[in-house]
């Protein structure tokens, strides 16, 4: 019996996972294990609406075992904790899974670029989690603003900072800023809008850096309209407990700051052997295979392939690489020549809030609201499963007819920021800025 281990119920793992049993239907001598942290597949792009209360957060998650229906492969819940390549084994939290082959499509983590604090002091926007923690704390913010009556307070409990200006950064903030100025404000009375302040802080001269340069003037004016505050060529050199600080000594005092500046390779990636990328990616040959072991294939967030080192770490190309990966090894069983990793850009779609959005596709350059409307069509289309586009496209239509589920489920275990509205963390204080040149 051989066995592939495919790591990581992503966009990349899933698909080399459902491909590879495809593929190997008339090989009951080779079994395939599935092994992720979740018993679920989450669809990133619908996560900034888990924030805004627009989605239900289970609708964007999809159980693997739904998923994997009549297939074959097996599915296994549980985390890996380290890879031993010489000797073909994963080490997960219940014990060693060998493998003849291994598929790495664990993803990716936060790149906090060693700014001091950052890690600490801001909320990372990655997991399903961190979602539904972040649309907890905007809550709990509101409901502590609107009876703090010390305005200046109130106007840092009401600054909310997103670092990193890319698509994440401007989809995030463009969601945050429908949710505060059409539900709040109004039904939180202490809450005058006026107050509310969103800023995007962003390194580069620009935002939506990667994307049509043609849309961005469309995507910039959106912005400014809807009184998001731009601070591009700013890289951010501190992040303290409430507050930021920019190159050049400017403090902005914030309730909530949000880091979505930058990926790199999962923790794991690295330490896999061969060579690595400056983000901590394992450079993988054009058949996506790391170097001195073609049984180990890293796709999606945490590769570098030869043929597409500069591809954007974005689902598409994890899909892509997930398709190669199955393929090479169905390949490699049949003793047949393997197939390169090529990079094909779909385009690129970002939505710009209610109404609003810019869509580059097939040399198509629309914005405004019917690239909105195409963006709601893309996204409910590649959603998996039926039900889940049923569930989606209703919270989409009532959340514009009714107001939004905006309710406090939980607070969060281990959430330091959403202790502030009960009395504070039991975190250690981390560093505030000198109150002295805490402007803005
Ligand atoms: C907020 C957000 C919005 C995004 N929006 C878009 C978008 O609009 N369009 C787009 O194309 N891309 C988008 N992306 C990027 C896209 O999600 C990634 O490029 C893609 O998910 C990468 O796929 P992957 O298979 O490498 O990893 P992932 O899809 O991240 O999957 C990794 C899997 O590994 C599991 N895992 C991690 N560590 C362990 C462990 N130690 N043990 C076991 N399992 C583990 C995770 O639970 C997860 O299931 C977005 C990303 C984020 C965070």
């Amino acid at each position: 019996m051989k066995r592939t281990v495919i790591l990581g119920a992503g966009f990349g793992g899933l698909q080399a996972t459902v491909d590879l049993d495809h593929l190997l239907k008339s090989h009951p001598d080779h079994e395939i294990v599935l092994v992720s942290d979740q018993n679920y597949f989450m669809f990133t792009p619908l996560l900034p609406q888990i924030v805004s209360s627009y989605i239900d957060p289970r609708h964007i998650v999809q159980p693997v075992r739904d998923i994997r229906g009549h297939r074959n492969y097996r599915f296994q819940r549980d985390t890996v904790v380290s890879i031993d390549v010489p000797r073909r084994q994963v080490h997960a939290t219940s014990g060693p899974i060998p493998y003849d082959y291994l598929i790495f499509a664990l993803g990716s983590q936060s790149e906090y670029f060693r700014i001091p604090g950052a890690k600490e002091n801001s909320f990372d926007f990655k997991s399903l989690e961190d979602g539904v923690v972040l649309r907890d704390r905007v809550l709990d913010i509101c409901e502590h603003a609107d009876h703090t009556s010390d305005p200046a307070e109130r106007k840092r409990l009401l600054t909310f900072a997103i670092v990193g200006g890319g698509y994440t950064g401007v989809e995030l903030i463009t969601e945050m800023r429908d949710f505060l100025f059409r539900y709040v404000v109004g039904r939180y009375r202490g809450i005058p809008r006026e107050e509310i302040r969103l800023v995007l802080v962003e390194a580069t001269p620009n935002i939506l850096g990667g994307f049509d340069p043609m849309l961005r003037p469309h995507a910039l004016k959106r912005l400014n309209a809807e009184g998001v505050e731009l601070r591009t060529s700013s890289p951010v050199t501190r992040v303290f407990d409430g507050a930021l600080e920019l190159k050049g000594g400017e403090i902005i005092e914030a309730g909530t700051i949000i880091w979505a500046a930058g990926v790199r390779a999962h923790p794991l990636a690295e330490t896999l052997p061969g060579p690595h990328d400056r983000i901590g990616r394992a450079k993988v040959n054009e058949y996506l295979q790391l170097e001195n072991h073609p049984e180990v294939f890293v796709i999606g967030d945490s590769s570098s392939p030869a043929s597409a080192p500069d591809a954007p770490r974005v689902a598409p190309a994890a899909i892509g690489e997930g398709k190669v990966a199955a393929s090479n090894i169905a390949h490699i069983e049949r003793n047949q020549p393997l197939e390169s990793y090529k990079y094909v850009s779909q385009g690129m779609l970002v939505s710009l809030g209610m109404n609003d959005a810019v869509v580059s596709i097939l040399g198509l350059r629309i914005h405004g609201f019917f690239a909105w409307l195409f963006w709601n069509a893309v996204h409910l289309y590649k959603l998996v499963g039926f039900k889940k586009q049923i569930q989606v496209a209703l919270d989409w239509s009532l959340g514009n007819i009714f107001p939004r589920d905006a309710a406090i489920i939980r607070q969060p275990k281990n959430c330091k920021f959403c202790e502030t509205s009960r009395g504070g963390s039991s975190d250690p204080p981390a560093v505030r800025p000198p109150r002295a040149s805490a402007a803005v």
